[in-house]
């Protein structure tokens, strides 16, 4: 028999997505789903393995391989983070996408420090 109360114990959020600003089911992250397989796969393309929780418990020497691995089939192009080699210091208001990374890798932290 199924619990009605089965939701409880697996407390999901709603809220706006920090990736793409739809309003529904979000992680602890405030990511949808399909964000937050977004955002693991650029942490990999990024080699932010520390970060990445597909790479978590990968050994150092297998990583380049799922980095490979993910680059062949979804393309080696960021899909949700801002690329970190950006050099456009000129216009300051511009740097939303810079912030948000920045908030990410901050939350991300945050998570991993008190697991
Ligand atoms: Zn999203």
């Amino acid at each position: 028999m199924i619990n009605p109360d089965f939701k409880e114990f697996f407390p999901s959020f709603e809220g706006e997505c920090q990736g793409c600003d739809t309003f529904g089911e979000v992680n602890d992250l405030s990511l949808c789903d399909k964000c937050a397989s977004k955002l693991d796969r650029d942490l990999i393309r990024e080699g932010d393995w520390d970060y990445s929780a597909l790479a978590f418990g990968v050994p150092t020497e297998r990583r380049e391989d799922l980095r490979k691995e993910i680059i062949s089939k979804y393309d080696k192009q960021l899909e949700l983070i801002a690329p970190k080699k950006e050099k456009k210091s000129k216009n300051r208001k511009g740097n939303k996408s810079k912030d948000r990374h920045r908030n990410i890798h901050q939350q991300m932290g945050h998570t991993i420090w008190t697991k």
